[in-house]
C-alpha cells in the first residue's frame, strides 16, 4: 500500500473542513459547532504538521506513548491535542494536564485517578464518558444506565469536568446504519444535561469518523474525529 504523500494530506485535509462544513449546513447547523480533529496515531511529526499547516486545529493520539513521543517533538505545534484512546490508570498520570480533553473515560476508577491527578497539579481536567452505544462484547465503554450514573457521581470529583460524551459505534461501511446510534447518543447527552449536574456541561458530542462523520454531524455531533480522510489508510 502507497502512503499518502504530504501534499495529498494537505489536501485530504482541506477537503475534510469543506466537508464538515457542508455537512453541518446541510443538516441546518451553524458549522462553527463541529469541530474537526484529526486523529493522527502511526503518523509522524511531518505528516501531522502537514495537516496543521492546511488548517488542521484539533488532533487527537489514541496512545500514551505516542502521545508523549509527539509531544516532545512539538509535533501538535498550532493545535490543541485531545487523548481519544483507551487509558489504562497507570498510564493516566502521563495525559492528565497534558491534553485538553479525554474522550475515552470509561470506569469510576479511572474517573477517580484523573480527579486526584488533576487535584495534585491544581487544575481542571476535562473529560467525556465513552459509551458502548452498540452494546458490542468486544469494545469498551459504558452502557447508558451506566453512563447517568457516572454522571450523576462526577460531580463529587472537583478536579474533573465532563464535556459531554464519546462513542465509537459499531459498523464501519458508509451505509448509513450508524445513524440511529448516533442519534441515542444524542438524546443521551440531553438527558445528562437536564440534570444539572455540579461540574457537568455536556456540550461535547465527540461522534463520527471517516466513514460516518456526515451522519454524526446529522445527529448533532460536535467534534467528529477522521483519521483516514486525511491521512489515508492504515496497514
Ligand atoms: C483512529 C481513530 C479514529 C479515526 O478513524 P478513521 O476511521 O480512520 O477516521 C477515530 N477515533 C478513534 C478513537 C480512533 O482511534
Amino acid at each position: 500500500m502507497t502512503m499518502m504523500t504530504l501534499e495529498q494530506i494537505t489536501d485530504n485535509a482541506r477537503r475534510m473542513q469543506d466537508a464538515v462544513i457542508e455537512a453541518a449546513i446541510h443538516a441546518g447547523r451553524d458549522p462553527a459547532t463541529v469541530r474537526l480533529l484529526a486523529a493522527t496515531k502511526v503518523n509522524d511529526v511531518q505528516r501531522v504538521q502537514a495537516a496543521i499547516a492546511a488548517g488542521i486545529r484539533l488532533c487527537g493520539e489514541n496512545r500514551v506513548q505516542e502521545l508523549m513521543e509527539k509531544l516532545a517533538l512539538n509535533a501538535y505545534a498550532g493545535a490543541e491535542i485531545h487523548f481519544i484512546g483507551h487509558l489504562q490508570r497507570n498510564k493516566a498520570k502521563q495525559v492528565v494536564g497534558r491534553v485538553g480533553l479525554i474522550h475515552s473515560v470509561a470506569s469510576r476508577e479511572l474517573a477517580e485517578v484523573l480527579n486526584r491527578l488533576a487535584g495534585e497539579q491544581g487544575i481542571t481536567q476535562d473529560i467525556l464518558l465513552e459509551v458502548n452505544i452498540g452494546a458490542e462484547e468486544s469494545k469498551s465503554g459504558l452502557s447508558p444506565e451506566e453512563t447517568m450514573d457516572m454522571a450523576a457521581f462526577l460531580p463529587e470529583l472537583s478536579n474533573l469536568r465532563l464535556r459531554g460524551l464519546m462513542a465509537i459505534p459499531p459498523v464501519v461501511e458508509n451505509n448509513g446504519s450508524n445513524r440511529r446510534f448516533f442519534a441515542k447518543m444524542y438524546a443521551l447527552a440531553v438527558d445528562i444535561g437536564a440534570k444539572k449536574y455540579d461540574n457537568v456541561t455536556m456540550d461535547c458530542l465527540s461522534m463520527g469518523m471517516s466513514n460516518d462523520f456526515v451522519d454524526a454531524i446529522a445527529e448533532g455531533a460536535t467534534i467528529v474525529r477522521l483519521g483516514s480522510a486525511i491521512f489515508g489508510p492504515r496497514s
